[in-house]
């Protein structure tokens, strides 16, 4: 068995966070190295998939309820509109192997949607 993500060890207490938003699932946090006015992360409570390639191949329903969350977070911090990554691979700049969506929004500089 490997060591829980840093993300499931916030879930579930074993290190500080705010989970601001949880369904049966999904759930969010707020990036702990912001990129944007508003920069969420959705993540699927099951760290089986690594990557948003592996999970929309296995449960595509699992992948809709992250961007479900990602919509209804952006209404509720900015305005609705908002930008979903997926970092995919570590020469893309992932770093947590536990698949995650960052949800960037709030008045996104150009840079930033150039980006
Ligand atoms: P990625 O580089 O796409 O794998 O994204 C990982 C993200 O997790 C980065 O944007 C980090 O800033 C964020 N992160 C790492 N540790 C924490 C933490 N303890 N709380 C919130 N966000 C974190």
């Amino acid at each position: 068995m490997s060591e829980p993500s840093v993300f499931t060890r916030i879930r579930t207490g074993d290190i500080p966070g705010e989970i601001i938003s949880e369904t049966e699932n999904v759930f969010a946090i707020r990036d702990i190295a912001p990129q944007a006015p508003v920069h969420l992360l959705v993540i699927p409570k099951t760290e089986r998939y690594r990557n948003v390639g592996e999970l929309a191949a296995a449960d595509p329903g699992l992948l809709g309820e992250m961007i479900a969350m990602a919509g209804s977070l952006a209404a509720e911090h900015a305005d609705g509109d908002y930008r979903l990554v997926f970092n995919t691979g570590a020469n893309a700049g992932q770093t947590v192997f536990h698949v995650h969506a960052h949800v960037l929004a709030g008045g996104l500089e150009e840079k930033e949607l150039r980006a």
